[in-house]
């Protein structure tokens, strides 16, 4: 280990966020405080759970605390905590460098607009660095618990480029914030300031904090907290704003969350749970790597972050706080995974975030921006749970042909409320995007009849639609399948009767397109559109194949199943066509038009549109109409 003082460069990453920060978050500077006192009161939490295997780290110093001393005369305010201290190496790796992946592309998104931009970098949690928004130089001075006075180290930073890291002697163990404030916000070395900044962010802290003015004549210490962890008091005893600012604490969050509950588990299992429904999701949520979970505490005793045993992957956007009386305190991640109480914990609780969910839904607003935020998430709990379908069905919403638009607010049963008396389905389409599913020709009949389709487009759905199968009884139906079961309807027969000269109008078709389809049927669904692709009830459909494609995967061969529409006058055009080869051009391009129409990709684009052009020119022979 090296004595002498060093100086080092900040992460490309924490150079560009000082940045920003100081920038972007400016008239909200305040929460500096919030952000070191809860750095302060994690340490303590650390010390605490480490203590329990190595008492000895607390020493003769077994009180955890936190003291805030402010300073006028030399405009300072330093944050001390009595926790588990960093060494040289953890100030340098935790202060110098950024360890959550994916923060160069976070940071990438950032636009200048500053209201957008402290919106981004709320969410993904700003921590120590804010200090620099007050202040102009920061000392760090740290002890790790365990390590000798003479291996403490100050690290020292203006927020620019580098930082400069030193040994230093130190009695104390644990870690001294001290900001240098800048010129104009001399109020943060103000006593009642600050006494009333702790009230407002710090108060629910499970550790005493307390203020100190320094040099001020009979300057006192006193405590300014309550000092008793927030999940730990009665529900009829916080406020909203407790609440609130909890969840601040907790999840470094910037924005206020949507909701939260808050319970008390008694009996055989005993355990509180704090769980918040965030108001935006992380930046990171895609990333199946990224850390996610709840804070466990034992019997009040900090454990661990991110435990991700209590909630499935598909509610990893919840926050919060289980603190359990019955799981041993040195219980670990793989004793937590085969700790038989831990089912029944994971059940309880999972239930418990889809019912806040569902009262939640009562209030529309909040609900929307849930689901606009977390509906694709939520969505992967019908593939993955299939204990709560129905509460996951009731909880989801969809853009549908009743609504106009592509917002997603309509649920199961807004829809099965308009549906026809005799509708015993639950009509679907898949497509690429909003705008090719509401065009699409498949749903053209069941459209003019005022049956209402829900209109799905995220990756997803395909999936969602197959786990959940049905709904309220009723079969969940995609309208690109061969077999489409629709509602009768008096001229349904007419309609679905073959004159002879259909039957071979379909047979001629068949021939010229038989490299390309499996079979040429008269459809049920059109009505504007000539014809369309449907896929053969045992095959993929075409949305998951272009996704499984993407993807790398090999898949076998299949050729979908061609509809044509008897009566549009493109059809009657080529029923009349004698032209053996312009009957060709022309069954060719009804094909690529249904398959462009649906969203796929022409094997041979540049043979469409010489096919077209010769077709439109007149000649048929401009395009070798065999398509590989
Ligand atoms: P976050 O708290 O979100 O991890 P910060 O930037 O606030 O991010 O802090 C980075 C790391 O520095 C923390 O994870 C912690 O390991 C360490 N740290 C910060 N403040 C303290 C402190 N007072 N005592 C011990 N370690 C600290």
């Amino acid at each position: 280990m090296s004595d002498k003082r060093e100086t080092l460069g900040f992460q490309t990453e924490v150079r560009q966020l000082l940045q920003l920060m100081i920038h972007s978050l400016y008239s909200n500077k305040e929460i500096f405080l919030r952000e070191l006192i809860s750095n302060a009161s994690d340490a303590a939490d650390k010390l605490r759970f480490e203590a329990l295997a190595s008492p000895e780290l607390l020493a003769d110093d077994t009180e955890l605390g936190i003291s805030i001393e402010v300073d006028k005369t030399a405009r300072t305010l330093s944050v001390i905590d009595n926790g588990i201290g960093m060494s040289r190496e953890e100030l340098i790796d935790n202060l110098g460098t950024i360890a959550k992946s994916g923060t160069a592309e976070f940071l990438q998104q950032m636009t200048g607009d500053t209201q957008h931009d402290a919106n981004l970098i709320g969410q993904f949690g700003v921590g120590f660095y804010s200090a620099f928004i007050v202040a102009d130089k920061v000392s760090v001075e740290s002890r790790r618990a365990g390590n000798s006075a003479d291996a403490a180290v100050r690290w020292e930073s203006e927020g620019e480029g580098e930082f400069t890291i030193e040994n230093i002697e130190r009695e104390e163990r644990g870690t001294r914030v001290i900001l240098h404030l800048k010129e104009d916000e001399s109020e943060f070395a103000e006593s009642y300031r600050i006494e009333s900044l702790i009230r407002k962010y710090s108060d629910h802290i499970g550790f005493p904090v307390s203020l100190t003015a320094v040099g001020e004549e009979d300057a006192e210490t006193k405590v300014v907290n309550s000092a008793t962890a927030l999940w730990t008091r009665s529900r009829s005893e916080i406020s909203e704003d407790e609440y609130k600012e909890f969840y601040k604490h907790l999840s470094h969050d910037f924005a206020d969350p949507l909701t939260w509950s808050h319970n008390r588990v008694e009996g055989k299992r005993e355990y509180t749970s704090l769980l918040y429904i965030p108001s935006a999701a992380p930046f990171d949520m895609w990333n199946r790597e990224a850390p996610r979970g709840l804070k466990l505490y034992v019997q009040r005793v900090f454990i661990m972050d991110d435990a991700e045993q209590f909630l499935p992957l598909y509610l990893r956007f919840v926050k919060g706080v289980v603190d359990s009386s019955d799981l041993p305190l040195n219980v670990s991640r793989e004793l937590l995974q085969q700790n038989p109480d831990l089912t029944a914990m994971r059940g309880a609780l999972t239930r418990r975030v889809l019912d806040t969910l569902k009262k939640m839904a009562g209030q529309k607003d909040d609900y929307q921006k849930f689901w606009g935020e977390f509906g694709q998430v939520l969505k992967e709990g019908l593939v993955e749970d299939n204990a709560n379908k129905d509460k996951l069905a009731k909880l989801l919403r969809f853009a549908t042909t009743h609504n106009g638009n592509d917002t997603q607010d309509q649920s199961l049963d807004d829809y099965l409320e308009r549906a026809k008396d005799d509708q015993d389905k639950i009509y679907y389409i898949l497509g690429e995007s909003y705008a090719t599913a509401v065009a699409s020709p498949h749903i053209e009949q069941l459209r003019s009849r005022g049956i209402e389709i829900l209109l799905l487009t995220d990756r997803i759905d395909a999936w969602l639609a197959e786990s959940l199968a049905e709904y309220e009884g009723k079969a969940l139906v995609d309208v690109a399948r061969e077999a489409l079961d629709m509602p009768e309807q008096s001229d349904d027969k007419a309609q679905g009767e073959l004159n002879d000269e259909h039957k071979s109008l379909l047979e001629k078709i068949q021939d010229v397109l038989s490299e390309r389809v499996e079979a040429v049927n008269v459809s049920r669904r059109l009505v504007d559109s000539p014809a369309c692709v449907v896929a053969s009830d045992q095959d993929l459909n075409p949305q998951v194949r272009r996704m499984l494609e993407a993807s790398g995967q090999a898949l076998p061969e299949s050729k979908p199943i061609l509809e044509i529409n008897v009566h549009h006058p493109l059809v009657t055009r080529l029923s009349d066509e004698v032209d053996a080869g312009r009957f060709e051009s022309l069954s060719n391009i009804v094909l690529d038009h249904a398959l462009l129409a649906e969203g796929s990709q022409l094997e041979n684009p540049a043979e469409y549109v010489q096919r077209v052009n010769a077709f439109i020119l007149g000649s048929d022979s401009g395009a070798d109409n065999e398509q590989s």
